[in-house]
């Protein structure tokens, strides 16, 4: 059965968001940890998370991801922003111990002035730091549309990121495929080659998630702009062979698209009728 849901608000808590994955058809959900640009996280509610882990177990809900804010920045030139992303993380992580086989997806940074070189040896002794603390969760690396600066934008970029940390036991990769689509690799035409690109330069092994988004811009536009599935220059039909492809359709599926409830609602039905009922 397709693991399949969407990014869902985290304001109200897990329990909520659990109530509101069933309620769309999901069997999973991704959320920020904190509010995506600010950095206050909300106090710990342990009543909420065992009820929500209850109501989980009862449900079939599984494995979520927890999304890490947007103002984080591992490859920032400046030390304080660094320590800044470093305790954020380690906070999110210690968090996360209460949810088993949670993952944890955040996106590589920007490295600004000093050159992507530089921005690879900042994020790998960032993930080199956290470790110390052995939490369980797997940290997730996200792939960029390479907007600016933006680190990550190819799979040569993570591999040599997860090269350099010394126990990568627990790091993984989730492709977003509006990014992925920006930064230059046609998913649409030519997804076997690229899924075999991943894993000549990462490793299949190391793909943990997928963010579900179709473009608003073309290949190798490198813009970031989701659009809704179908609607895009992706397309439909790249998804469906997409959800049905044997290297991807074991892993989790989360939909950023731009949505509300109902939205999401029509696209996991779609995709789930695709993946299930029809040839590719
Ligand atoms: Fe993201
Ligand atoms: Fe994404
Ligand atoms: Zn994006």
């Amino acid at each position: 059965m397709l693991r399949i849901g969407c990014h869902l608000s985290s304001a109200k808590g897990y329990l909520a968001m659990g109530k509101d994955a069933v309620k769309i058809g999901a069997n999973t959900f991704q959320f920020f940890t904190r509010n995506p640009r600010g950095a206050k996280a909300k106090e710990l509610n342990v009543t909420d998370i065992e009820e929500y882990l209850k109501f989980a177990a009862e449900h079939g809900l599984a494995q979520i991801l927890a999304h890490a804010p947007y103002t984080l920045n591992a490859s920032a030139k400046d030390p304080a922003l660094r320590q800044f992303t470093c305790e954020t993380m380690c906070d999110d992580l210690s968090r996360l111990e209460y949810i088993p086989g949670a993952m944890y997806n955040f996106h590589p940074g920007s490295h600004v002035q000093q050159g992507a070189k530089q921005g690879i040896v900042y994020i790998s002794e960032l993930l080199n730091q956290i470790n110390l603390h052995g939490y369980q969760t797997t940290i997730l690396l996200e792939t960029m549309a390479g907007k600016g600066t933006e680190m990550g934008r190819s799979f040569e970029e993570l591999s040599a990121i997860i090269e350099r940390v010394e126990d990568s036991s627990h790091l993984g990769v989730c492709l977003d495929t509006c990014h992925v689509f920006d930064g230059g690799y046609d998913i649409v035409h030519s997804l076997d080659s690229i899924l075999e690109e991943f894993d000549q330069i990462i490793g299949l092994e190391r793909l943990k998630a997928i963010h579900l988004n179709d473009s608003k811009n073309g290949l190798g536009s490198h813009k970031d702009r989701h659009e809704k599935i179908g609607q895009g220059e992706i397309g439909l039909q790249a998804f469906v062979q997409i959800v049905r492809h044997p290297c991807l359709r074991q892993l989790p599926f989360y939909l950023e698209t731009p949505n509300d409830l109902k939205g999401y609602q029509r696209e996991i039905a779609l995709l789930r009728e695709k993946a299930e009922h029809e040839e590719a």
